[in-house]
C-alpha cells in the first residue's frame, strides 16, 4: 500500500483499433485509453464521475472491460486521506473482475471474451528478490511495485490496461460478481493463514468480522482449524456462528474478554480503528503469533509496549500476496465455494456504500456493477 506516487500522465484522447489480427491480439499501440470512472476529488472523500486516459495496449497488455469491483476499507481510507499519501483525482478500487475486450501480441494466458481478476498489484520491476520469489506486492524498487500508470488501483472505472502477469484467470462459470473481493479481502488473509501452515484442532482467533475477517473464517475452517470471532457488535454473533466459527467475542462486553489468555495459536486482526494488540498477544499460547493485516488510519495507529508483549509470543505484518499466491487464492476459493458474503450495487450508490463501510454498516462486501458506469 505504501506506493510511490506518480502524476498523472496526459494523454491524447482514446481510439480504440481493432486491428485486422483476429482475436483481439494486437500490436503496441500509441493510443491511449480513455477511462470513465469514479474518483475522489479531496480529502473530503466524496466520489465523483471522472474520465481520464490510461496507457495504450502494450504487447504484454490485456485491456479489460471492468465488470464488477469490490470496495475495501483501503478504498475508504484512501479517498479520504488516512494514510496521508492519497494523491487526488483519486480513482480507488482494487478488487476487479473484468472481461478481456483486447490482448496484445505476446499475451499468452489470455484471451478475448475470458474473465480476468486485477488486484492492486498492477506492475512490480520483475527483477528483485522479492519479484523473482513470486512476492511482487513487496517489490520495492523505483518503478517497481505500483498502480501502473496512474496513482492508484483505478478499479472504479469501466477500463483497465495491465500487464497480463498481474491478471488472475478465472473459469467462465465462477459467480464473478462474487469473486474480485478474493483480489484483495481474500488474498490478504488467505497468504499469512497458509504461511502459518495451520493443523487440524488450532485455534485461530479473526479480530475484525468484516470482508477480510469473513473470508479469514471460512479459509481457517478449510484449514482445519478452531475458529473464535472477536468483533464489536451483537448483530455479528449470529452470522459468525452461521459461518461455522466456535465463538463469538464482542470485545465491548469487558466479561467476554476475560478468562481468554494463552488459548489461541494464531490472532489475526483485521481492525482498522485503534486497539491494543498487546491484549490479543496475551491470549496466545506460548510460541503463539499474531498476525496484523489491518491498517488503521495514521492517526488512529494502535502504540506497541513492548515491555507488555508476552515472553515467547510472535508478531507478524502482512501486505495482500503475490500474484501466483493470489491465483491459488482464486482456485482455492473456487474449489471449496468459499466465496464472500457480498452486496452488488450502482455505481451511483458508492457514496453511500463508502459512508457505510466508515461506520460499518456492511455485511460484508459491497460490489459495485461497474457496468452501471455507462448508464
Ligand atoms: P471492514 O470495515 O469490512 O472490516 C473491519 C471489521 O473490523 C468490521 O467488522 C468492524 O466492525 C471491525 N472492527 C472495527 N473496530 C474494531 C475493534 N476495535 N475491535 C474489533 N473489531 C473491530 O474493513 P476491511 O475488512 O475492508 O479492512 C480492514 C482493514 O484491513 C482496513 O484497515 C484495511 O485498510 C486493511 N487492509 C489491509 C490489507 C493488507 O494487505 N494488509 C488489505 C486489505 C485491507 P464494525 O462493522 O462494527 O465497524
Ligand atoms: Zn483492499
Amino acid at each position: 500500500m505504501n506506493k510511490k506516487m506518480k502524476s498523472y500522465k496526459s494523454f491524447t484522447a482514446l481510439v480504440i483499433v481493432w486491428t485486422m489480427l483476429g482475436a483481439g491480439h494486437v500490436s503496441a499501440q500509441n493510443d491511449s485509453i480513455h477511462v470513465k470512472a469514479y474518483a475522489a476529488m479531496d480529502d473530503k472523500g466524496v466520489q465523483v464521475p471522472y474520465e481520464y486516459n490510461r496507457r495504450p495496449v502494450g504487447d504484454h497488455d490485456v485491456l479489460a472491460d471492468i465488470l464488477y469491483c469490490g470496495i475495501c476499507h483501503s478504498d475508504v481510507h484512501e479517498a479520504f486521506n488516512d494514510w496521508d499519501y492519497t494523491v487526488y483525482p483519486n480513482v480507488s478500487g482494487h478488487e476487479m473482475v473484468g472481461r478481456v475486450a483486447q490482448v496484445g501480441k505476446d499475451v499468452t494466458r489470455f484471451k478475448v471474451g475470458d474473465y480476468i481478476g486485477i488486484g492492486a498489484v498492477q506492475a512490480s520491476c520483475m527483477k528483485c528478490p522479492q519479484c523473482k520469489a513470486d512476492n511482487e506486492q513487496y517489490c520495492t524498487h523505483e518503478g517497481g511495485t505500483g498502480f501502473g500508470d496512474v496513482t492508484s488501483t483505478c478499479g472504479f472505472s469501466d477500463k483497465m490496461v495491465v500487464d497480463e502477469h498481474f491478471g488472475i484467470t478465472i473459469p467462465k462459470d465462477a459467480p464473478v460478481e462474487k469473486l474480485g473481493p478474493v483480489m484483495c479481502a481474500g488474498i490478504t488473509v488467505y497468504s499469512p493463514l497458509k504461511a502459518a501452515n495451520i493443523k487440524s484442532g488450532d485455534k485461530v482467533a479473526v479480530a475484525g468480522f468484516g470482508g477480510p475477517g469473513h473470508l479469514a473464517v471460512r479459509y481457517s475452517l478449510a484449514f482445519g482449524a478452531e475458529v473464535t470471532v472477536f468483533d464489536r457488535t451483537e448483530e455479528k454473533r449470529a452470522l459468525a456462528s452461521e459461518l461455522g466459527a466456535a465463538g463469538y467475542v464482542n470485545v465491548n462486553n469487558p466479561e467476554e474478554m476475560e478468562g481468554l489468555q494463552g488459548k489461541f495459536d494464531y490472532i489475526l486482526t483485521t481492525i482498522p480503528t485503534r486497539y491494543d494488540p498487546v491484549q490479543y498477544m496475551n491470549m496466545l499460547k506460548l510460541g503463539g503469533e499474531l498476525i496484523i493485516v489491518g491498517l488503521p488510519a495514521t492517526s488512529e495507529a494502535p502504540d506497541i509496549n513492548i515491555n507488555a508483549i508476552p515472553f515467547g509470543t510472535r508478531i507478524s505484518k502482512s501486505l495482500m500476496g503475490g500474484i501466483a499466491e493470489t491465483q491459488e487464492a482464486m482456485d482455492f476459493s473456487i474449489k471449496h465455494g468459499i466465496y464472500p458474503m457480498v452486496e452488488v450495487i450502482p455505481v451511483q450508490r458508492m457514496n453511500e456504500a463508502f459512508q457505510n463501510v466508515k461506520e460499518g454498516k456492511v455485511h460484508f462486501r459491497y460490489v459495485v456493477d461497474m457496468q452501471t458506469l455507462n448508464q
